[in-house]
């Protein structure tokens, strides 16, 4: 996210740093402290003349101090970052972080290199960072910095799954503002926390007077990215025409900001908000403003869902040609844009055990010469109590070696978590499609047809409505354990999203796949779709593709596959509807498939 995440670098470095350290008026100011002090305070307010203040103290940087020149290192790291000259700005940081013998120092290079490399996705390198800072926290009583370092934190550990620690320092953020701050900015990582954990059932009040007083305190881009939390929430509780208000409301202002980030995602919403209200035009207009926001080659939630919404709008609109040359692009944004949350949670997961078995590894070092040392006394000693005290260290470091034989083991299995859906355990979406492109890639060169089901369960959201939502997870777990049951080894089976699900059958007919089709269907419809609740019974659309009519490119599959489902819905649901060549017309491999 080479220019959209600095932004929000930016701004929380001017909101977290802009005054951190008050000139004192009493000093000379000449000396290099005063000098350091000054552009410190004025480096968002007056950014030229920092920079001049930066560059002239770098003529004197061997004369200086050495926390003087770390602090001009600081300074000049921060700089770089500021201007995205991210390569030199990583370096200075880096020294500063490493080397500086004052600890709020290093702890605000740590902070600001934690931003810097996030917005690189350089996230193992972040998590590194992040266990120091982590280290630095408790010993950190200035309260800007402190504060910094919270924010940076928290939003680097919800990126990548741990939620609850992320809420954890958002609280804190939140409760104890330094002077000059107030709970904006707490408020706005707690509630982008919550919401990314699914954790936010209802929307607290509390939220409503935090942005009130991120617009009272020019604090909009704040505001307006909790604006953008609420709206999702809203859209996500069918809420939509709620959405498309209070976004429009705000959208205005938000332009004059200059944060494309947040403008994308705003787009995004709307658009998906307009697809729910059937206004397809606005739709069009706001996934296209989504799509042409998003930075080129970066693969973000904006981009990928104003693609799917062009992809929905032009699909029931019957322009064929242009849905699946949306789903492409849907498909490749999707895809890449998964990658990067797999690779942010696993970064996570990788560095946390490193440095547990980096802490083990020590601490049976440590026993080790502990061992050798009361041997020694032993020898001329020989007190009782010593070979005791031998035995249990023994036994320790017995248990060390299990716990870092078991962290070796529990790498594997993130490794392979990682491709899970939580939920049901089947393949994630992401696995799913690098699966089902493996298995199609060896039909098409030993030229054997598969075909690919897709699945939908029938008014899930009225199970949900009437039952609550753990009643409906049990139904789609319910739903893949009878599936899983009907299904051969080798066929792929993966959750794409919500409850639609995906079978790639490899060597298989369209009359083959309709049979495995049926029988899906009714093994889902005969069994009951919990064990608590013998009555309550689940159905499911189908809809099918085969390469015969589609060629063996996954993402034609999953078009086809998808407007025979649509048709089944419309059909009256609980029935299985094969692919038409009609659904992707002017598709070159079509023609040569009907000559
Ligand atoms: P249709 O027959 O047209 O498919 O209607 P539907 O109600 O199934 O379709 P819709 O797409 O409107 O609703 C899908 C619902 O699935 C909305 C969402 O709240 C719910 N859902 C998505 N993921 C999960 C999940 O992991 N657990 C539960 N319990 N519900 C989920
Ligand atoms: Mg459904
Ligand atoms: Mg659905």
């Amino acid at each position: 996210m080479r220019h959209v995440l600095p932004m929000l670098a930016a701004v929380l470095l001017a909101v977290c740093t802009a005054s951190h350290a008050l000139p004192d008026e009493s000093a000379d100011p000449s000396s290099a402290d005063a000098i350091l002090d000054r552009a410190d305070a004025i480096k968002i307010a007056d950014f030229q003349t920092f920079g001049r203040l930066v560059d002239d103290l770098a003529k004197r940087d061997a004369k200086l101090a050495s926390l003087q020149h770390w602090r001009l290192r600081f300074l000049q790291g921060w700089r770089y970052t500021w201007i995205g000259d991210y390569e030199n700005g990583r370096k200075a940081l880096e020294e500063v972080a490493d080397n500086a013998t004052d600890s709020v120092l290093r702890f605000r290079a740590t902070a600001t290199l934690i931003n810097l490399l996030g917005v690189g996705h350089r996230y193992q390198e972040a998590f590194v960072r992040l266990g120091q800072l982590q280290d630095l926290m408790p010993s950190i009583r200035d309260r800007k910095a402190r504060f910094q370092g919270l924010g940076e934190a928290s939003q680097l550990l919800s990126s990548a799954g741990q939620f609850e620690q992320a809420e954890a320092y958002a609280r804190e953020m939140m409760d104890n503002p330094p002077p000059g701050q107030t709970n904006c900015i707490g408020a706005q990582h707690l509630l982008r926390a919550q919401r990314e954990a699914n954790r936010l059932k209802t929307l607290d009040p509390m939220y409503i007077r935090a942005i009130e007083v991120c617009d009272a305190t020019g604090n909009d881009v704040f505001a307006d990215t909790m604006r953008a939390d609420i709206a999702a929430f809203q859209l996500g509780q069918g809420k939509a025409a709620e959405a498309v208000k209070l976004l429009t409301e705000s959208r205005d202002g938000l332009r004059t900001l200059n944060y494309p980030a947040l403008l994308t995602e705003y787009d995004a919403t709307l658009a998906q908000a307009y697809l729910k209200l059937g206004d397809l035009a606005n739709a069009r207009r706001f996934g296209l403003s989504a799509v042409a926001g998003s930075i080129k080659g970066e693969f973000t939630d904006p981009r990928r869902m104003g693609y799917w919404v062009l992809y929905e709008v032009e699909r029931r609109l019957g322009n064929a040609q242009a849905a699946l040359n949306y789903h492409e692009e849907y498909m490749q944004a999707d895809k890449a844009y998964l990658n990067d949350v797999s690779a942010r949670s696993l970064a996570f997961q990788i560095v946390d055990q490193q440095l547990l078995a980096r802490k083990a590894e020590v601490d049976a070092l440590n026993k080790q010469n502990e061992i050798l040392r009361l041997t020694g006394a032993l020898d001329r000693k020989e007190v009782e109590t010593g070979r005791l005290y031998i035995v249990v260290l023994l036994a320790s470091l017995g248990a060390i070696g299990w716990l870092l034989l078991w962290l070796r083991r529990s790498q594997l299995r993130f490794m392979k978590l990682a491709r899970r859906d939580g939920l049901t355990g089947i393949c994630n979406r992401e696995h799913f499609v690098d699966q089902a492109q493996r298995v199609l890639a060896y039909g098409a060169r030993s030229d054997r047809g598969a075909c690919l089901i897709l699945f939908d369960l029938d008014h899930f959201k009225a199970v949900n409505d009437t039952y609550g939502h753990a009643v409906g997870d049990e139904v789609l777990k319910r739903a893949v354990d009878v599936c899983r049951r009907a299904l051969h080894a080798c066929d792929v089976f993966g959750r794409l999203g919500g409850e639609e699900f995906a079978v790639l059958l490899p060597d298989c007919s369209p009359a083959q796949a309709r049979a495995r089709a049926e029988q899906l269907r009714l093994s889902i419809a005969a069994t009951s779709a919990t064990q608590a609740r013998p009555n309550l019974m689940a159905t499911a659309s189908f809809g099918i593709a085969s390469t015969t009519q589609c060629g063996f490119e996954l993402h034609r599959l999953l078009v086809v596959a998808d407007a025979a489902l649509y048709r089944a819905k419309r059909a009256g649901r609980n029935c299985v509807f094969m692919g038409d060549t009609g659904d992707i017309p002017d598709s070159p491999y079509l023609t040569e498939a009907r000559g």
